[in-house]
């Protein structure tokens, strides 16, 4: 460890303490995304996400399925917290987001989640869903911080973001992995039972790049900073891929890394949609493919178009 980096971290506690008596304002009344619940969670009550003050995961784990940078050749540290601010019908994780399946916990053990993962070897601890637990989060950073937590963090979220709520992340996450669902708020709405999806997160995205840039990767292929725009594009053109990559090229950077995917399947709700019960079909990904051509956004990863 060199101590340019010991420099970093301990910054990072600094800007933690700093910032946390907002977090609990924003927690207490609670504007942590979007939807603006207003409840009192610092009381235990719960809003639209279902979760209180206590932190709540439901695994916590080396993957290897995640983007290249991401899982590297060691596993990213992956933390899947409990609950979600969407609701999405096609959800392939509801029994977590949803159902909320999961354990309550505290501070020091999600600390002690963290700092096990990087005893494993992971390249990262790579927090699954974090917007709506981020007092937890924040608090737990502090301990796993002082106690030698050293290896990157990453944001991995459905991209439904406050953008106040996002500046106090300014100068703690490494990585930014937020998805670009939809390009229009009445599908959004529709599908994912969220208001205005489109503006809250075309500005966090134009956030998260301001704070952390492109993608940079170290001689291995690791992310070490900067931003990875997931976008699954689903069936019927409901994604709205086209206008999401534009807006991408156009007001956030062509250079961004996109993981354009091919892999939505009908689970949970989507099983009976007239829309969302089928599989992406080869020309749709393929109009996808062509948007990011036509865009310029050379960087990133396409799957499989079958
Ligand atoms: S984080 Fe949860 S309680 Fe807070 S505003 Fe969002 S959905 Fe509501």
């Amino acid at each position: 460890m060199t101590d340019l980096s010991v420099e970093i971290y301990q910054i990072k506690v600094k800007l933690l303490k700093e910032r946390l008596s907002l977090v609990e304002e924003l927690t207490g009344s609670c504007r942590l995304c979007p939807r603006e619940c207003g409840v009192n969670r610092l009381e235990g009550e719960k809003g639209v996400c279902g979760i209180g003050a206590a932190p709540v995961y439901s695994s916590a784990n080396l993957h290897y399925g995640e983007e290249p940078p991401i899982s590297g050749y060691k596993g990213s540290g992956t933390i899947f917290m409990t609950g979600c601010n969407l609701n999405c019908k096609f959800c392939q994780n509801y029994p977590i987001s949803q159902l909320r399946n999961g354990n309550i916990i505290n501070t020091e053990i999600l600390a002690a989640l963290m700092l096990d993962l990087q005893d494993r070897g992971a390249h990262n601890i790579n927090f699954v869903t974090p917007t709506h637990q981020a007092l937890a989060i924040f608090r737990a950073l502090i301990i796993a911080y002082e106690k030698g937590l050293r290896i990157p963090l990453v944001y991995n979220s459905g991209g439904y973001e406050s953008l106040e709520m996002l500046k106090l992340w300014d100068g703690i996450f490494d990585v930014y992995m937020p998805d670009s669902k939809y390009s229009d708020n009445d599908t959004a709405l529709k599908i994912s039972n969220i208001s205005e999806y489109t503006k809250h997160n075309q500005a966090a995205l134009k956030e998260m790049q301001r704070q952390v840039g492109v993608l940079e990767m170290d001689d291995d292929g690791i992310a070490r900073r900067g931003m990875l725009v997931r976008h699954l594009v689903l069936p019927g053109g409901l994604a709205g891929s086209r206008e999401a990559l534009k807006f991408i090229a156009e007001e956030v950077s062509k250079e961004t890394y996109i993981s354009l995917m091919s892999q939505y399947f009908p689970a949970h709700k989507a099983v009976n949609h007239k829309i969302l019960r089928r599989r992406v079909s080869r020309i749709e990904y393929q109009q996808a493919m062509d948007a990011l051509e036509e865009f310029g956004l050379e960087n990133g990863w396409t799957q499989p178009n079958y």
